[in-house]
């Protein structure tokens, strides 16, 4: 197992349990102890979570019995079965699980390294940065605060919305709100992925008086006169940025032959074995699967991978498909969120979850107790889910209590797809207007 993070910890917990330990071993690396919740993330700016409600070992999750080794995976080398690590170790395998995730990778982008980062151009997809941004942020009381998405697809992709919609409220909170002013920048056309919550997120960004700029790939930072530039040569300047860099599958899959170019695992979608090697799985964020890269996620398709392994190695057929089942809660600012439920086939959608009428939680509406969900799923994290008991929500997503709509397929735009970097557009250059046009 390549990672202990969400997918790797789920997996192993299970899989030792159903496995006879007198046939199989299970080994684990990855290249520390830390085990972050990384939704926590979101909350440890505005200074709701410690550091310390974050961070767990991988040891204290993993089961007893497994050999677990700390070190960085360099190289798996498919046609001998062995994975090399940075310190010259090889591992020889049967089979191998690739769970190493993908990182935000801000050396992608011209300027984002450069001598303002971390001054005004902060990331919250890491512990670091959010902790240096939740600094900066105590600091902040005017100007122009920019919250920025580099490129699709990015781990969690409502967490730059939550974020957004969380700095309106504790700028409003902190009496700010008309000191600031506040702009998210995105390379969909609209506020999401998906056509009807893109419409319900898009009304909400403008009810809170949020600019959004669409269609917009960064080809730049500007560090000196901080500012974000196109392909198309658009022009967004910030005194505070807070950017979604680039997010990538980990280098070793690029330099063993098994990713694309964003250095995720081509998997088939349903069963997630790669398409290469039978022997080689991906699960979590690692795989190339068209639906979100999300905690959700992980955990509803190693329910199926899970059963679908042991079939496996009994030398049966694999039954299980996995229906890229996802879902999200949405923080809301004012201690309310949304919720939305969806699959590779069906949009999110109005209605109630997981019970018809009963719900108690509401899709795509914004509630107290769909807040109220986002704060529990901590304790279910550490105590249900990352050791593998049962959760009673089926893997699989249902259309009860759903509210039915009719599709747009051509106006979704899936998680899976990412721009092709463009070449600047000869067209006019435009820049967003600031307070002072
Ligand atoms: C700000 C933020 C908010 C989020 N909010 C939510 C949410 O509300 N709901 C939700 O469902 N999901 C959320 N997520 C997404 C969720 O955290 C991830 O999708 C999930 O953790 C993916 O699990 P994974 O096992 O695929 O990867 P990870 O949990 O990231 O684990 C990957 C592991 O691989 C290891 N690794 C990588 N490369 C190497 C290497 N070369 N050698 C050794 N080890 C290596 C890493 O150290 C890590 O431990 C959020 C993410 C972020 C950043």
């Amino acid at each position: 197992m390549l990672g202990a993070g969400t997918a790797g910890t789920m997996i192993v917990n299970k899989l030792s349990r159903r496995l006879d330990k007198f046939e199989w071993d299970i080994t684990v690396v990855d290249r520390d102890d830390v085990h972050p919740y990384q939704p926590g993330y979101l909350f440890l700016p505005f200074g709701s979570y410690t550091p310390e409600q974050i961070n767990r070992t991988c040891r204290s999750l993993l089961p007893k019995g497994i050999d677990f080794l700390i070190g960085e995976v360099d190289k798996v080398d498919a046609a001998t079965d062995t994975v090399t690590l940075a310190d010259g170790r090889t591992l020889a395998y049967d089979y191998l699980v690739i769970a190493s995730g993908t990182s935000p990778r801000p050396d992608q982008t011209p300027g984002m390294l450069g001598p303002e980062w971390r001054r005004s151009i902060f990331d919250f997809y890491t512990f670091e940065g959010a902790k240096a941004l939740a600094a900066a942020l105590k600091e902040f009381d005017h100007g122009r605060l920019v919250v920025h998405i580099t490129d699709m697809p990015i781990k969690c992709p409502v967490a730059p919305l939550e974020f957004t919609f969380l700095a309106e409220a504790w700028l409003r909170e902190k009496g700010l709100r008309d000191r600031v002013e506040l702009v998210y920048v995105t390379p969909l056309p609209g506020a999401f992925t998906k056509p009807v919550a893109s419409e319900r997120l898009g009304s909400m960004l403008e009810e809170r008086k949020i600019m959004v700029e669409s269609d917009f790939l960064v080809e730049h930072i500007d560090a000196e006169t901080k500012t974000l530039v196109s392909y198309d040569e658009r022009e967004v300047p910030f005194d505070l940025l807070v950017t979604v860099p680039l997010n990538m599958g980990a280098d070793f899959v690029a330099r063993s032959g098994l990713g694309d170019e964003l250095n995720y695992v081509p998997v088939d979608k349903h069963t997630l074995q790669s398409k290469a090697f039978e022997n080689i799985f991906a699960v979590g964020d690692s795989s190339d699967i068209p639906t979100s890269k999300a905690g959700s996620v992980a955990h509803f398709s190693v329910e199926v991978f899970v059963d679908n392994f042991l079939q496996l190695i009994d030398g049966n057929p694999m039954t299980g498909s996995f229906d890229g089942h996802a879902n999200c809660f949405i923080e809301s600012g004012d201690g309310k969120g949304l919720l939305i439920d969806f699959n590779y086939e069906t949009e999110p959608l109005t209605g109630t979850y997981p019970l018809p009428l009963a719900g108690p939680l509401a899709l795509l509406k914004e509630t107290r107790l769909n807040h109220l969900g986002k704060l529990a799923f901590r304790w279910i994290y550490w105590n249900v889910l990352l050791p593998g008991r049962p959760l009673p929500l089926p893997a699989h997503m249902s259309m009860r209590g759903k509210t039915a709509a009719t599709t747009h397929p051509k106006e979704d735009v899936t998680d899976a797809r990412h721009h092709t970097r463009r070449t600047p557009d000869p067209g006019q250059r435009r820049r967003v207007p600031d307070r002072s046009d």
